[in-house]
C-alpha cells in the first residue's frame, strides 16, 4: 500500500526516533511490521495517509491554544487560529452544512465529544434515550462503567428479534421516560439508521407533552458513508452530531462535534472550559488535511467499495450457513453471531489472532455469555479496502475465518 514516498518518510520519522528513544522506535518498528503482516478486519481502525500522519507528527504540537478561535487564553495564537478555522470551515463543507451548522472541532476522541456534547444540553440526573449497548450502542451511551451511566440516567432502547432498531420501543419508552436527550448511532450495527423516522418520533412526542427533547447522533462509525451518500444524513435532521474522524473518515484519531446554530455556545463552553484544556493543534491539522481528503472524487469511490466489499463478505457467511446479526448489512460493518457453534467471540478473536487475522469481539443481541467472552465477532471492511483488498480478497479471509471458527468448534 505505502509508495516509495511513503517509506521515505517512515524511514525518516524512524531515524528521528532512533536518534532520540531507540528503545520506541524499535516498539514502533513491530507495530509497523504487525500492521503490514496482518488482516485488519477492525471495523472502527482505518489506514490513514501520510500526508494525516505528517500532520499529526508536527510542530503544531508545540502550541497551547485554550478556548476558541480569535478568544485565546494565549498569546502567538494567530496562526493556529488559522488551522482552526479552515478545519471548521472543510469539515461543514464535508457533510454540506456550511449554513446550518456549527462545528467544534477539537474534541480528542469520539468519547470527549460525546461528553462534551452531553455537558451541552444535560444536567446531571437528566434523562437521555439511547441504544442498548449489547445491540450496538456506544460504552459512551451509557454503560454504567462509563461517566455517562453514571452522571445521566440512561433508558435504552432496543432491536427486534430480526436484529432491527425497535423503532416502537424506542418511540414507547420516549413518551414513558420523556427524556431530555435521545441518542441514536452506535457501534455494531450493520443496519441503516432511520433519522428522519427517529425525528418524527421525537417532533410528535414533543408537540403532544409540551418537552423539548433534544436529538443527537453519534455517527462515529458511519460519517464516511455519510459523506459519500451511502447512508442517509442525520444533518437537517439532529440538533447534534458527533463523530470520529478516525474510522470510515480515514483520518487521524480524533472527534467532532455538529450543532444547529443556535447550540454553538453551549457546545464550544462544554469542550472548553467544560471538559478539555488545550486544543490539539497538530490533531486539528491532520482532521483538516482528513476533510481534504474526503471532498475529492476518490474518497466517494473508496467509500463505494467498503460497503460493496462488506456486503459479499456478509453474503459468503451467509452462504456458509453462519448467522450474521439482522440477516445482513448495509454499511461497512457485520456481525457473525457465532451462539450456533458454540465457540465465543473471545475464542475466535484469540485463534484468528494467531493466523494473523485481526478482528473484536463483541455482545450480539439477546447475549448470554459475558461482556469479556461474547457470543459474536465484529467485522468491518474499511482497513482492507485502503490497501486495495477486493471482493476476492474478502471472500478468501471468509473462508480462512470458517476454518478457523470449524476447528475451534471441534474441539468443544
Ligand atoms: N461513538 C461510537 C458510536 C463509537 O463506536 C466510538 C468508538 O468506537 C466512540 C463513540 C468513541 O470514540 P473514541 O474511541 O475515539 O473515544
Amino acid at each position: 500500500m505505502y509508495s516509495k514516498n511513503d517509506m521515505d518518510y517512515i524511514a525518516r520519522v524512524s531515524a528521528a526516533v532512533e536518534a532520540s528513544a531507540p528503545d520506541v522506535a524499535a516498539i514502533m518498528k513491530k507495530e509497523f511490521e504487525r500492521q503490514n503482516s496482518t488482516v485488519n478486519l477492525i471495523a472502527s481502525e482505518n489506514f490513514v495517509s501520510t500526508a494525516v500522519m505528517a500532520a499529526a507528527g508536527s510542530w503544531l504540537t508545540n502550541k497551547y491554544s485554550e478556548g476558541m478561535v480569535a478568544k485565546r487564553y494565549y498569546s502567538g495564537c494567530g496562526v493556529v487560529d488559522e488551522i482552526e478555522l479552515l478545519c471548521r470551515k472543510k469539515w461543514l463543507e464535508v457533510f454540506g452544512v456550511s449554513d446550518t451548522y456549527h462545528v467544534n472541532v477539537q474534541p480528542h476522541s469520539g468519547s470527549q465529544a460525546n461528553f462534551a456534547a452531553y455537558t451541552a444540553v444535560l444536567k446531571p440526573g437528566d434523562t437521555v434515550l439511547s441504544m442498548s449497548l449489547s445491540d450496538g450502542g456506544h460504552l459512551t451511551h451509557g454503560s454504567p462503567a462509563n461517566n455517562s451511566g453514571k452522571l445521566y440516567n440512561f433508558v435504552h432502547y432496543s432491536v427486534t428479534d430480526e436484529g432491527v432498531i425497535d423503532y416502537d420501543d424506542l418511540e414507547r419508552k420516549l413518551d414513558e421516560c420523556s427524556p431530555k436527550l435521545v441518542v441514536c448511532g452506535a457501534s455494531s450495527y450493520s443496519r441503516t439508521i432511520d433519522f428522519a423516522r427517529i425525528r418524527a418520533l421525537v417532533d410528535a412526542h414533543n408537540a403532544e407533552s409540551g418537552d423539548n427533547t433534544l436529538l443527537m447522533a453519534d455517527i462515529a462509525h458511519i460519517a464516511g458513508l455519510v459523506v459519500a451518500g451511502y447512508h442517509p444524513t442525520p444533518f437537517g435532521v439532529c440538533d447534534i452530531v458527533t463523530c470520529t474522524t478516525h474510522k470510515t473518515l480515514r483520518g487521524a484519531r480524533g472527534g467532532l462535534i455538529f450543532c444547529k446554530l443556535e447550540l454553538a455556545g453551549a457546545v464550544d463552553k462544554a469542550v472548553f472550559p467544560g471538559t478539555q484544556g488545550g486544543p490539539l493543534q497538530h490533531i486539528i491539522a491532520a482532521k483538516c488535511v482528513t476533510a481534504e481528503e474526503c471532498l475529492k472524487p476518490e474518497y466517494k469511490d473508496y467509500i463505494r467499495r467498503v460497503v460493496e466489499n462488506c456486503a459479499i463478505m456478509a453474503q459468503e457467511f451467509i452462504s456458509m450457513g453462519y448467522k450474521v446479526v439482522a440477516g445482513g448489512t448495509d454499511n461497512h460493518l457485520f456481525m457473525l453471531d457465532l451462539t450456533d457453534t458454540g465457540v465465543s467471540g473471545l475464542a475466535a478473536q484469540l485463534e484468528l489472532e494467531k493466523r494473523g487475522i485481526i478482528l473484536n469481539r463483541n455482545c450480539v443481541p439477546g447475549e448470554k455469555r459475558s461482556a469479556y467472552e461474547t457470543s459474536g465477532v465484529r467485522i468491518g471492511t474499511a482497513p482492507e479496502t485502503t490497501r486495495g483488498f477486493g471482493p476476492d480478497d474478502f471472500i478468501k479471509v471468509a473462508h480462512r475465518i470458517d476454518e478457523a471458527i470449524k476447528y475451534l468448534a471441534s474441539k468443544e
